[in-house]
């Protein structure tokens, strides 16, 4: 089946199209995704122009409505677009199902904030004048998003960008245009005006670049590399754009001496091999005092070694294919690496079948000076790196350019408000993995991780809004 880009609430398809294929059988296509490049982003924006007043004063009973109707139609059909999901990235039944409901529930959250918009009213110092301050929508915003949370991280970005008033120019992933196409079928059943909501499909060079350079958007929310984020930072400056930017993270998730095995090792193996290892808040080091340090390294390599590698459309699966074929490669080269740099590689080989299968790999022996310990690689590795005691943990979880999660595994409370409190970076875990956020809550980091304000949670409102300060003498 052929799937256009939604522009103008019209469905405007292409003579260039991307092949959706699945990552578990690349025999099996998920569709053809209309391919564009900055004509249809120019369209997409005059679009959302056109729309952006009426939609920007419009009730916020209005905007609550479309949001809360599409989180009821995503919950609806939660099973159907799960298994869209897992086919066209690769993560579990489960976790694709999963995240499908997390994707509604955040567009319920912000059917609510679009209600709770409030401001404030202040006296002023000069007699007889008013003052109040008002959050209103910053204009057109071009969302820009990743492959590896195809629903959760759109959803994400829509909602709060349309609960507070703004329209939308989205760009998914290549890799998973469908969940993308979805969301916008969603949006049109549930009401959203023609030209609020616009998908434009195609490649990140073309169409992203567009987005932004394009005069009249306003805003940038990007989730990606850190390469890349850096440079829509650099272009979003020059061309005077408001920007918001999650990229990276290289997370430790520390174990002492005092931890419970049980929880730790439990957390390891979710936090850094579930999803295929692809997710941002990975625990890609594990770092570990002394004292548990074989016990835990032995438990872990165990533990690993008997996860079910395979399709993710089996229930019995719990580790699904890689992405790609680049990613993969890109995995076989860290793979490499960590013997090259002398680890101890436990783990990694190949898996069966017509897709991009891999066994999860520990990196015994690592040291966080080497490179598979400081290089973000988005797979289901991890280092593991053996330290002196909790003072040595804490200072080599925080020696890294990233900031996004920070993890620790222990009985005692003293130390887990210690690490509470010294972890340098936006979100910590005390006998939790680092990866599994709550969608009420701020997401977010420091460092080479994250660039302006956090989303997700009220906190969304920050970039999704702009200030507006009034002077009334009545
Ligand atoms: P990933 O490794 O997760 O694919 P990327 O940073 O390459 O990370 O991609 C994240 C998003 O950024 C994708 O939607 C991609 O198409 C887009 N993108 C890639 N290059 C550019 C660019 N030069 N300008 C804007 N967006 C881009």
């Amino acid at each position: 089946m052929d799937f256009a880009h939604f522009i103008g609430g019209q469905w405007v398809a292409d003579s260039d199209v991307t092949t959706n294929r699945n990552p578990a059988n690349q025999d099996d296509i998920i569709g053809t995704y209309a391919r564009g490049g900055a004509g249809r982003v120019d369209e997409a924006v005059a679009a959302a122009m056109a729309a952006l007043d009426d939609w920007a004063h419009a009730s916020p009973q209005i905007r609550h409505d479309v949001l809360e109707k599409a989180g009821a139609l995503i919950v609806q059909r939660k099973d159907e677009l799960g298994r869209l999901l897992a086919r066209e990235e690769g993560k579990t039944i489960a976790e694709a199902v999963g995240e499908t409901v997390r994707a509604a529930q955040v567009f319920k959250f912000f059917a609510g904030e679009a209600l709770r918009n409030t401001g404030d009213a202040v006296a002023s110092v000069r007699p007889g004048v008013e003052v109040t301050i008002e959050r209103e929508p910053v204009g057109v915003i071009g969302l820009i998003t990743p492959w590896n949370f195809p629903i959760a991280i759109p959803a994400w970005k829509m909602a709060p960008a349309l609960a507070f008033g703004n329209t939308v120019v989205m760009k998914p992933a290549e890799l998973t245009p469908g969940c993308a196409w979805e969301l916008a079928n969603i949006l049109e059943q549930a009401g959203c005006p023609a030209g609020v909501f616009n998908l434009v499909m195609g490649p990140g060079s073309q169409v992203g670049a567009r987005i932004v350079e394009h005069p009249d958007i306003a805003a940038v929310s990007f989730t990606g590399s850190v390469a890349t984020g850096r440079r829509v930072a650099v272009d979003c400056a020059a061309n005077g754009k408001k920007v918001q930017l999650e990229m990276g993270g290289k997370n430790p998730m520390v174990v002492v001496d005092d931890a419970d095995l049980d929880v730790a090792v439990g957390a390891a193996l979710n936090g850094a091999f579930f999803s295929t290892g692809q997710r941002c808040t990975a625990s890609s080091r594990l770092i570990v005092t002394k004292g548990v340090h074989d016990a835990f390294l032995d438990r872990l390599t165990a533990a690993a070694a008997d996860l079910v590698v395979g399709d993710p459309l089996d229930a019995k699966t719990q580790i699904g294919p890689v992405v790609d074929q680049s990613q993969m490669d890109q995995n076989m080269r860290y793979l490499t690496l960590a013997s090259e740099e002398g680890c101890d590689v436990r783990g990694g080989g190949l898996g069966n079948g017509n897709g991009f299968f891999m066994h999860p790999a520990i990196f015994a022996g690592a040291t966080n000076a080497m490179r598979v310990s400081r290089e973000e690689i988005f797979g289901p590795m991890a280092s593991i790196i053996k330290v002196d005691d909790y003072d040595e943990a804490l200072a080599v979880a925080n020696d890294t350019e990233f900031g996004l999660s920070s993890g620790i595994c222990t009985t005692s409370l003293k130390l887990a408000s210690h690490f509470r409190r010294h972890a340098k970076a936006g979100m910590v875990m005390v006998n939790l993995p680092t990866a599994g956020v709550d969608y009420h809550v701020p997401f977010g980091g420091r460092k080479g991780s994250s660039y302006g304000p956090r989303e997700q949670g009220s906190y969304a409102r920050e970039f999704y809004t702009t200030v507006k300060t009034s002077y009334i003498a009545p």
